[in-house]
């Protein structure tokens, strides 16, 4: 059943408190990396165009219930202000009589944000208390921020049951729309790309997966461990001999569903592989099976020209987890490769988050995709078929 959001209620003259993700990652005070600011502007703008008296609150960091000055939420109280073009009132708290009074002068159409929810540990207790003194502060409830979607926080779940309406932004929307309805009736063919450290991360994801893609590829070190459930030798290559039978389970239902499933053809292998320092020795690309003494770090040219083959026909593509270290230059290039297939290719694309999304912003892709995630764990948890209880929390349309 699917939730209502903001265009299903009339929030005008209400207070609104809408929970965002501004967890921007700060360096010296200074927003290093805006998106997430960007990505909540069209649920504020449209709240104020509705003339909502608008009340945003978010974490950011992990402050673990102190008051930490570096994770103060100010700064993006200003950047916010300079986007919208609009005054956003800064609160230095989030909840209490103070802070009831200021969110009081806030008039229709106007901005306010309260100060960092992680401050009390209540917040991620989902303390009761603390959710309803939050909930004091309004008449009604938007969450759009989809990367705590998956955890039952005060300000993501608890403050849900004092206020009403409580309905999705635009941004819980999309994701909601892109992770969930277009892969679970996809345009096909439907090729999904899987990779990152490991299996037993991912295994729930590729399960959910084997029963709406036709494609499967597996890249990353993940694809070590599926390699030794087919026999193969992987050197010192990181993998999970636990999860050995787990990869064998996936290969077969793969077979018995007629997902086609694809594993690096090739891998660029190395020695004394320093991660800090970046560095290794006696880079070489392996066919099938890694010798003894190398660690593969990347796919190799020929699963590159493979993987291209397939994107290629694709009408929908789904991409999370890197295909190789790709923190490391001379690693990244299985990874970057992958990012401009997608791009290039005029297949529905989508980037599951995390790792997968900083990759398509750094090989410079980012514009020429579908829809890229703003949810790491959240998104995973997503497409496992999990119940977000940031989400489930929300009306129902009827
Ligand atoms: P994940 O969070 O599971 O998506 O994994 C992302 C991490 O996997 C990145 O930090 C990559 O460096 C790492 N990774 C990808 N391929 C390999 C590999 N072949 N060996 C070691 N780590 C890898």
């Amino acid at each position: 059943m699917s939730i209502q959001t903001i265009k299903d209620v009339d929030l005008s003259g209400k207070r609104v408190l809408v929970r965002c993700d501004f967890n921007v990652p700060l360096k010296n005070g200074v927003i290093t990396d805006d998106s997430r600011i960007d990505a909540a502007i069209p649920t504020i703008q449209y709240l104020v165009d509705q003339s909502a008296r608008v009340i945003l609150c978010s974490h950011l960091g992990r402050p673990k219930g102190q008051q930490v000055a570096e994770m103060s939420l100010a700064p993006v109280a200003e950047a916010l202000s300079s986007k919208m073009k609009l005054p956003v009132t800064f609160i230095e708290d989030c909840i209490g009589p103070e802070v009831e009074q200021e969110v009081a002068k806030i008039g229709e159409g106007e901005i306010a944000l309260l100060e960092n929810v992680r401050f009390y540990s209540a917040e991620e207790a989902n303390g009761v208390e603390f959710a309803a003194s939050l909930a004091e502060l309004a008449d009604a409830y938007v969450n759009d921020a989809f990367g705590t979607a998956h955890r039952a926080h005060a300000s993501t779940h608890g403050v849900t049951k004092h206020l009403s309406p409580c309905v999705s932004g635009f941004l819980i929307e999309k994701e909601l729309a892109y992770l969930g309805e277009k892969t679970a009736n996809p345009e096909r063919p439907f090729t999904v790309i899987l990779g990152g450290a490991k299996v037993s991360d991912k295994i729930q994801v590729i399960d959910a997966l084997l029963e709406k893609a036709d494609t499967i590829i597996i890249g990353g070190a993940m694809a070590y461990t599926f390699a030794l459930a087919e026999g193969r030798t992987i050197g010192e290559s990181l993998s999970e001999p636990d999860y050995i039978e787990t990869a064998k389970s996936a290969l077969e239902k793969a077979k018995a569903k007629g997902v086609r499933f694809i594993l690096p053809l090739d891998n660029l292998g190395v020695k004394d592989l320093d991660f800090g320092a970046g560095t290794f020795n006696d880079p070489k690309y392996f066919e099938g099976n890694i010798e003894d003494g190398w660690e593969g770090v990347d796919i190799g040219p020929k699963s590159i020209a493979l993987f291209k083959e397939v994107v290629a026909s694709a009408k929908t593509v789904l991409w999370n987890g890197p295909m190789g270290i790709f923190e490391i230059d001379a690693c990244n290039k299985g990874t970057f490769a992958v990012a401009e297939t997608i791009a290039e290719s005029d297949a529905i694309s989508i980037i599951g988050g995390g790792d997968s999304v900083k990759a398509i912003k750094m090989s410079g892709f980012s514009d020429s995709v579908t829809f890229m995630s703003t949810g790491g764990g959240a998104s995973l948890e997503f497409l496992e078929g999990k119940v977000l209880p940031g989400v489930d929390a929300l009306d129902k349309k009827a």
